[in-house]
């Protein structure tokens, strides 16, 4: 098997403390035109029904106003690059240590970490299809963070997203905050899986995750809101989990990656040119002889013109469309080693923003709760906001939301699992892709077999976002260091679909 990493060395022999670039002045997080900037008011706004349920208490008749103001998921804004005029082009670089294909959550995260380590030692480029982010995973996403999986791995990288994100302002400064809301996960197990989550729970806690197990009585005691029928065990997170802003992540990363000098590149990467390099010699299997490696990447700009990016290294980190660049590059249509496809597929999700104000509805303390039915239901700020969606494949061939979803597949289980939210008003709804790695639903990080200058760093499934900050530390620790250095994440490597050994996660859920 190839194994090549003279660019690997090179990379390394550099040196990594080069003067940083300038920060620049940074855009705002957000318009805050028309805000009340009366702080009682503002307070009484935010808390709606909770604090209505307190005053009622106190003074039962009085009535606050409607909460009109409800931002949900799907008004979230990307905050653009820190220092960079938005109107001014980029620099088109012809040239670059490292291209990284896929500007989302994972590609940004990978950039940051090369600059925030290399600085100027290292030119990188960032090409992204749309700087809008329409269509990428990371901008639907609901940004939940939970350490209750069974493989070491994904609760490691977890782990890690914890604890950068209690000090993300030494990272990324102040100027777009996370909104990270520290939560715990409720994932619910009947008799089938009781066993499976108990045996998780002992894994995770012995890796650094804090978490306890309730029987359905405790669990009675605890959440009252909660029927537990047909419900053995929970498993419930005491620290190190929550929620965040996922876009407000990836304008971080993006913001702080072009600060330190890394190149976004609006544009999409359409093909490769190839080199056929007689220095380097396949020493085994069928594609065994001379080796034709990859030299640059085609890209289109929104203008339609072509041009070509000439790379020492390339990162596929392209999302749910990682298996359609991998192919580009003869990924599962080659010879050899080549016809082992990257096997990423578009999953699609409907997730809605739901309204209660029964008095016997979920309140602050709600974990984000994860039942065996599939369906997964958290607290969405205050005000008896909710979002909820179902963690299985939908129907609808439509690319837009389907606000018939809800009733008819999530509105019964919800009720049956949260009474109270039965007759919840649905306030929005979004739908989202994400990247599944349709092999065994867990992450592909590393080099790629054949090619010498090859990563990728997809198929996260349903945890990307979470997993986004340790996979981008982890390439940039392959990239410059040769090997994984923090958490060895060897076992997602590519290697397992050729040798055909899953990795499979027991509590796969959308989280
Ligand atoms: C509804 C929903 C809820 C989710 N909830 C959670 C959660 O709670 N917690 C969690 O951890 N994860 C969650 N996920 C999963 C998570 O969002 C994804 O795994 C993660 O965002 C993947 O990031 P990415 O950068 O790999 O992909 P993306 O964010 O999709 O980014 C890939 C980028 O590549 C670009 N691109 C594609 N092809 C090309 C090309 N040829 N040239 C240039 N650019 C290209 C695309 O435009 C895109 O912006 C959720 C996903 C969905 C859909």
């Amino acid at each position: 098997m190839l194994r090549y990493r003279h660019v690997v060395r090179l990379l390394q022999q550099r040196s990594y403390s080069a003067g940083a670039a300038s920060n620049g002045g940074g855009l705002p997080g957000g318009d805050k035109s028309g805000e009340d900037l009366h702080p009682i008011r503002r307070t009484l706004r935010l808390l709606g029904n909770d604090m209505r349920k307190v005053k009622e208490f106190f003074v039962p008749k009085e009535q606050e106003p409607e909460d009109k103001g409800i931002l949900t998921q799907s008004k979230f804004q990307f905050a653009g690059e820190k220092g960079r005029d938005p109107t001014l082009p980029d620099d088109f670089q012809t040239h670059c240590d490292v291209l990284i294909i896929g500007g989302g959550g994972v590609g940004s995260s990978i950039a940051y970490w090369l600059k925030e380590k290399a600085r100027d030692g290292l030119n990188v480029v960032v090409v992204e299809k749309d700087d809008t982010y329409t269509h990428s995973a990371t901008r639907v996403s609901v940004g939940g963070l939970c350490q209750q999986f069974s493989l070491p791995e994904n609760i490691e990288m977890s782990l890690f997203a914890a604890d950068f994100l209690r000090g993300a302002k030494v990272h990324f400064g102040e100027d777009v905050p996370l909104h990270f809301t520290p939560h715990g996960h409720l994932m619910l197990a009947g008799d089938e899986h009781a066993e499976s989550l108990m045996r998780s729970s002992q894994i995770q806690n012995e890796l650094g995750a804090r978490n306890e197990l309730l029987t359905a009585d405790r669990l009675a005691a605890r959440f009252p809101w909660l029927n537990t029928e047909g419900i053995v065990l929970g498993c419930h997170g005491l620290e190190k989990e929550g929620w965040l802003n996922p876009l407000a992540l990836l304008s971080n990363f993006r913001r702080t990656a072009s600060g330190y000098g890394a190149h976004f590149v609006s544009g999409q990467v359409v093909d490769f040119e190839f080199l056929s390099q007689t220095d380097i010699s396949v020493v085994a299997g069928s594609n065994e002889g001379s080796y034709t490696g990859l030299d640059k990447a085609i890209i289109q700009l929104p203008d339609g013109t072509r041009r070509t990016c000439k790379f020492a290294l390339c990162v596929i980190a392209a999302g749910a469309s990682s298996g359609q660049v991998a192919r580009l590059a003869k990924i599962g249509v080659g010879p050899g080693m080549l016809q082992v496809p990257l096997p990423i597929d578009a999953r699609k999700r409907f997730m809605y923003a739901i309204n209660s104000q029964a008095q016997s509805a979920p309140g602050m303390t709600m974990p984000m709760t994860i039942d065996p039915s599939g369906i997964f239901i958290r607290r969405d700020g205050l005000g008896g906001n909710y979002i909820c969606g179902l963690d299985s494949i939908e129907e609808s061939q439509s690319a837009s939301v389907d606000p018939q979803f809800f009733d008819q597949h999530i509105r019964s289980k919800l009720a049956k699992r949260v009474p109270a939210l039965g007759e919840a008003q649905l306030v929005d709804s979004w739908a989202g892709s994400y990247d599944q790695n349709v092999y065994d639903e867990n992450g592909i990080v590393g080099p790629h077999p054949y090619y010498h200058n090859l990563y990728i760093a997809t198929g996260f499934s349903k945890h990307g976002i979470q997993q986004s900050l340790a996979v981008g530390r982890a390439v940039s620790e392959l990239i410059m260091d040769g090997q994984f250095r923090t958490i060895d994440l060897s076992r997602l490597s590519f290697d397992r679909l050729i040798v055909d050994q899953p990795m499979y996660e027991l509590n796969n859920v959308l989280s």
